[in-house]
């Protein structure tokens, strides 16, 4: 027996349904989870402005690099798009719980440098090569850091930056209790943010949204050359 007859149960039954969804969901908008990222125009940002307890030492502004002499110039801004250095300061925050923060030595990358970098060094397993898609710090997705103390002064890691030798692997084979335990605080800070590792190169993080972005636009980051 119901309370309902048959045709009036069933548009009530219609109606509680429609009730259900109605406040999530309307005929012309879809939910935002549903729409594909495309960050390909995201904007760059300066790190500095987004998180300025964030030391930065670009590398490549100094001879302190793999080429033995500076390939930007000494003004060089510390870029990245914007969703990226917002990770960076995610990562920045949980390591300043534990009294330490993050140093950058590279960030954005021209395509200009990335093409010096690729004619001094010539080899694919170190070095995006510019015909073949470069690198991710072109995209503005890619980082390399290193970890520091309250001070800003450097903690012991694995190697120094641009160390193309298995030594740089993002798994430490060394014996130094100190630098297992300092690349590891910054892997699970960096991996907790929204980065990925890569394995030759322990300081190189690049955002786990990277398939949704591209190489940037000059336009975008017009970057002096030297
Ligand atoms: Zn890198």
């Amino acid at each position: 027996m119901s309370f309902f007859p048959e045709k009036n149960r069933r548009l009530t039954l219609a109606m509680l349904a429609w009730l259900a969804v109605a406040p999530f969901a309307t005929a012309k908008e879809k939910p935002a989870a549903a729409r594909p990222l495309d960050l390909r125009a995201e904007p760059m940002v300066e790190v500095a402005a987004v998180c300025p307890s964030i030391v930065i030492e670009l590398r490549y502004a100094t001879a302190r690099n793999v080429t033995g002499g500076p390939i930007y110039p000494p003004n060089a801004r510390c870029l990245l798009r914007r969703s990226v250095a917002l990770r960076l300061k995610k990562a920045q925050e949980e390591l300043q719980t534990h009294n330490v923060g993050l140093k950058i030595w590279d960030a954005y990358r021209p395509a200009w440098a990335q093409q010096i970098l690729w004619d001094a060094i010539k080899n694919p397993e170190y070095v995006g090569e510019p015909a073949r898609g470069g690198s991710l710090h072109t995209f503005g997705a890619g980082v390399d850091v290193t970890l520091v103390d309250a001070k800003g002064r450097e903690m012991p890691m694995p190697t120094d930056f641009d160390d193309f030798s298995p030594a740089a692997g993002r798994i430490y084979r060394g014996k130094d209790p100190v630098v297992a335990a300092n690349l590891l605080t910054l892997q699970r800070a960096m991996v907790h943010a929204g980065f990925w590792t890569l394995r030759d190169e322990w300081w190189h993080f690049v955002s786990e949204d990277v398939k949704n972005f591209a190489a940037i636009d000059s336009a975008l980051a017009p970057e002096p050359k030297p």
